[in-house]
């Protein structure tokens, strides 16, 4: 069996969270938490980061932070995860769907311009597989309406736009770590925060509301509930795991670095026979491996191939389904507005495995499993 994702324990995981019990303090903010938080800040600039237990909860502290009000805007990509929309949902907003490109399941900067209103607070990108969307031609259009624009880097971790981190670009950004994702420690998450007059709001926002990191710096002399929040920050257990993936990430990275290589050189023939197509990385993004996907002709292509696959045990996954017309969203406000490329990657594209653990001869499997169901 190939499974689509394996997640990969280095060594140190359980040496780090062993200290972390020894320490006597494994709830919030302990000193791995510390140590992840250092990292990110001195890695990629951010200029606040905040451990949280979930990309969706440091989505739902973003929505907050924005204070997001019944029948604000929003405008988010159709073809996302749906914490992406439910963050803002769950403080009463309006979310006005947005398209991909022709060409990749980023949202198409042209349509966010359509869409924009005097009632949009908030644009929300998504850094589909890693790769950076059009962010100079986004900001742009925001900062012509003064509207702020948020990040899900969900996937985004150690990926680049024209040299700048993406994480760093927007207001605020979500990443994500998962088990899915490159790097992982189960269930996980970042809110890294770019405007600094939004840090000490979402210290608090963090923290049930209350103003307990001043307190603990020892700028207030006792702490209480000043301002509505959650308990957002994660255990420095899951911090101790995150942190040994965080000293191999250059290790990590570069495996997955040969894997999706490895695929994009064998593929190529194949998408020139078949008109398979193959990921787009425009000139101003890196691609950080986070995903291989391969977009067929038609859903009964798709379908063909990842039955051939599981039929070899290689297991092959579709991803999202657009939002715009799910049951949740079509019950409540829908617009009526035809996304046709969301729609044509929600049917035809397909994720292959993709994971550290994968040897060469698992990954010939999969390219010779594609070949042989794909050429007939
Ligand atoms: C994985 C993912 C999320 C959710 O992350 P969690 O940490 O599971 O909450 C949100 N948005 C995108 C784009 C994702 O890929």
């Amino acid at each position: 069996m190939i499974p689509f994702n394996k997640p990969y324990l280095h060594g140190r995981e359980l040496v780090y969270i062993a200290q972390a019990v020894a320490s006597g303090k494994i709830s919030g903010d302990g000193m791995f938490t510390k140590k992840c938080h250092d990292y990110f800040e001195a890695n990629y600039g951010f200029k606040k980061a905040l451990l949280t237990t979930s990309c969706t909860d440091a989505l739902e502290m973003a929505a907050i932070l924005l204070n997001i009000q019944p029948g604000d805007e929003v405008i988010i990509p159709s073809f996302t995860f749906v914490s992406t929309a439910n963050a803002f949902v769950l403080r009463g907003a309006k979310i006005i769907f947005a398209d991909c490109c022709e060409d990749n399941p980023n949202i198409d900067p042209e349509e966010v311009e359509r869409l924009v209103t005097n009632q949009t607070k908030a644009i929300v990108v998504v850094h589909y597989a890693g790769v950076a969307c059009d962010m100079d031609r986004i900001n742009e259009i925001a900062q012509a309406k003064g509207i702020p624009v948020i990040e899900d880097a969900a996937q985004a971790i150690d990926s680049f736009y024209k040299g700048r981190p993406l994480g760093s670009i927007g207001v605020m950004a979500a990443f994500s770590f998962h088990e899915t994702k490159n790097i992982i420690s189960g269930e996980g998450g970042l809110l890294s925060i770019n405007d600094e007059s939004l840090i000490n709001r979402a210290e608090i926002i963090r923290e049930k509301g209350t103003n307990r990191s001043s307190f603990f710096r020892g700028e207030v002399d006792k702490y209480g509930w000043v301002d509505i929040g959650s308990s957002f920050l994660p255990s420095d257990i899951i911090a101790a795991y995150l942190y040994a993936q965080l000293e191999v990430k250059d290790l990590i990275q570069n495996k997955r670095m040969h894997i999706w290589k490895s695929y994009m050189h064998e593929f190529q023939s194949l998408s020139k026979t078949t008109g398979i197509k193959l990921p787009k990385t425009p000139a101003w993004a890196t691609n950080n491996a986070h995903m291989f996907y391969l977009i067929t002709n038609n859903i009964e292509q798709r379908t063909h191939l990842i039955d051939q696959l599981k039929n070899k045990g290689i297991n092959a996954v579709f991803h999202y389904q657009s939002l715009h017309k799910s049951p949740y969203f079509r019950s409540k406000n829908d617009d009526g507005r035809e996304l046709p490329n969301s729609d044509r990657f929600t049917n035809c594209l397909v994720r292959l495995p993709l994971y550290y653990e994968m040897s060469d001869t698992d990954i010939n499997s999969v390219i010779s499993g594609v070949q042989d169901a794909l050429i007939y």
